[in-house]
């Protein structure tokens, strides 16, 4: 597997001064992204509201943070009208089961979460005049007819597929943001994220990185779906939670969107072999079924991040395994086998 790092300028290291505390609402904050994010706005000595209804987010995730005063979790789930929790500054939306197996599990919850979530998220960001972040995705893209994908393209989605509870729910997400921006002066952003893996995501989740990890360290045969000659290109957590940052940081005319992602790009097959080169185990393969409408190719264009932010990626995929190796060796000794993902 490749080592080398994307050429582009690196993330500038901004002397801030005296930090102004903020209180900044995290919805989806005990799920993989969200609890990074609020550990690091904890460290940064922000005020962070977790809003969570525990679908996909797991308590184990935000355990070391339940005993920070400037820590509030807020059991809730936002299809709902959102309880009161005073006005904030900020809000991060991250609230979606993000694993293709999750999302299809309730497909009509994963709209409302979506569209019915975003909404009220919208409206308490124009009722306190408060930035608000949306989490879009590269899924907006569908199964591209061009590589890489930059943010001009329209995307390539089936309005009927499995997926599109998920790909339709976050485009129209997209379009709420841009409609409560012109007509209601709302302060948004928008982030098209693309694979993301890292340690706190659930080894149960059923995306390719925690599935091949935890095959991988329990000696069980790796999973690939079809012939593994699809593409993706996956970005390590803390780069990721710099580029939300960044964004959330930039003026109020950098409403995107913004593709954040790695752009080096991977086969499903090339990873598989990576993880196992990195084991040092042989390489036994399960061969399953492509699921329906699964993406075959997946590569962000990250140009205008870059110019905008000044941001980019500076960890290489085989960097970030190694870094993520760890956390699923020890989830694994406290998981029962019949758990591990086939
Ligand atoms: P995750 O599934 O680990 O976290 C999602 C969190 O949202 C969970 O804690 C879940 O319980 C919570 N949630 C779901 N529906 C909710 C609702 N209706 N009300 C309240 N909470 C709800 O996923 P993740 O990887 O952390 O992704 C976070 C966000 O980033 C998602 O919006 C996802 O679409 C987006 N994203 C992630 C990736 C990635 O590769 N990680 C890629 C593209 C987009
Ligand atoms: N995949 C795979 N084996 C697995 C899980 C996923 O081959 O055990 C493939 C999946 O078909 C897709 C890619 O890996 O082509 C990425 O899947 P993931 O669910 O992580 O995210 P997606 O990008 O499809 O939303």
């Amino acid at each position: 597997m490749s080592l080398h790092r994307p050429k582009l300028h690196s993330n500038r290291t901004i002397s801030r001064g005296p930090k102004a505390r903020r209180r900044i609402l995290v919805a989806g904050g005990a799920g993989f992204l969200g609890s990074h994010l609020c550990h690091t706005l904890l460290n940064d000595e922000h005020v962070v509201i977790c809003m969570d209804n525990f679908e996909t987010g797991r308590m184990s995730n935000i355990a070391l943070l339940l005993s920070d005063p400037n820590f509030i979790l807020v059991r809730h789930d936002i299809i709902d009208p959102l309880p009161d929790i005073g006005p904030v500054d900020e809000i991060y939306n991250l609230a979606c089961a993000a694993s293709p197996p999750k999302y299809q599990i309730d497909p009509i919850h994963t709209l409302k979460t979506n569209i019915w979530g975003a909404i009220n998220l919208l409206e308490l960001a124009v009722s306190c005049d408060a930035k608000i972040l949306q989490s879009s995705t590269s899924e907006v893209y569908g199964d591209p007819e061009t590589s890489p994908q930059s943010e001009d393209y329209r995307g390539c989605v089936n309005t009927m597929g499995p997926r599109a509870c998920y790909d339709e729910g976050k485009r129209a997400a997209e379009t709420l943001f841009y409609d409560y921006y012109q007509t209601r002066g709302a302060r948004i952003r928008v982030a098209r994220i693309f694979n993301t893996y890292g340690p706190s995501m659930c080894p149960t989740d059923g995306r390719v990185i925690s599935n091949f990890m935890v095959q991988a360290l329990s000696g069980a045969p790796l999973t690939i779906y079809g012939h593994g000659n699809q593409t993706r290109s996956f970005c390590y957590v803390s780069d990721m939670i710099a580029g939300l940052m960044a964004l959330m940081a930039a003026p109020d005319s950098a409403v995107g969107p913004y593709n954040l992602g790695n752009p080096e790009e991977f086969t499903i097959a090339a990873l598989a072999h990576g993880i196992l080169e990195i084991l040092g185990l042989p390489p036994i393969i399960h061969y399953r079924d492509l699921p329906q409408d699964d993406p075959r190719q997946r590569c962000p264009d990250i140009t205008k991040a870059n110019r905008d932010l000044n941001w980019a990626p500076r960890i290489s995929l085989a960097e970030g395994l190694n870094y993520t190796m760890p956390y699923f060796e020890t989830e694994l000794r406290q998981m029962k086998p019949a758990l591990i993902a086939e």
